[in-house]
């Protein structure tokens, strides 16, 4: 179990699952989307995942021509997490309270999009492109 929440404390969620994999996207949409060098997730089957306040506070997104989708506290800004595709939903791991602890990086995509300052250091798979399989 790992609860979150944003950075104003309006909304927040529950994960009902042992979290352990994460996902580092380079590309440049994530990038201007959180002004550093991507955003890191974590990604839940929907049933695993509850809102457990403030919904009526969540903005989204969408870019124009891209299959990409942003959520974020209409308050404070903070992204939140997103249901990118029917069955699973990706949960920025910085807005995660506890049960961080058995969290690693997993999988580094589009590192061939990646700033040209950042120097990926850990030992996460790195994927030129997006995630297959
Ligand atoms: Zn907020
Ligand atoms: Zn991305």
């Amino acid at each position: 179990m790992a609860k979150g929440n944003c950075n104003c404390g309006a909304v927040g969620f529950e994960v009902n699952l042992e979290l352990t994999d994460v996902y580092v996207c380079h590309c440049s949409i994530c990038r201007r989307a959180t002004g550093s060098n991507g955003i890191a997730v974590v990604v839940v089957d929907n049933q695993a995942f509850r809102w457990t306040q403030g919904e009526a506070q969540i903005s989204t997104w969408k870019k124009t021509g891209a299959d990409w989708q942003t959520w974020f506290c209409r308050e404070c800004g903070s992204p939140l997490p997103g249901v990118n595709d029917p069955q699973r939903t990706f949960i920025p791991v910085g807005l995660l309270n506890d049960g961080d602890a058995q969290l690693k990086v997993a999988h580094h995509i589009w590192v061939d999009s990646k700033a040209g300052w950042e120097e990926i250091g850990d030992a996460g798979r790195q994927h030129s492109e997006g995630f297959e399989g």
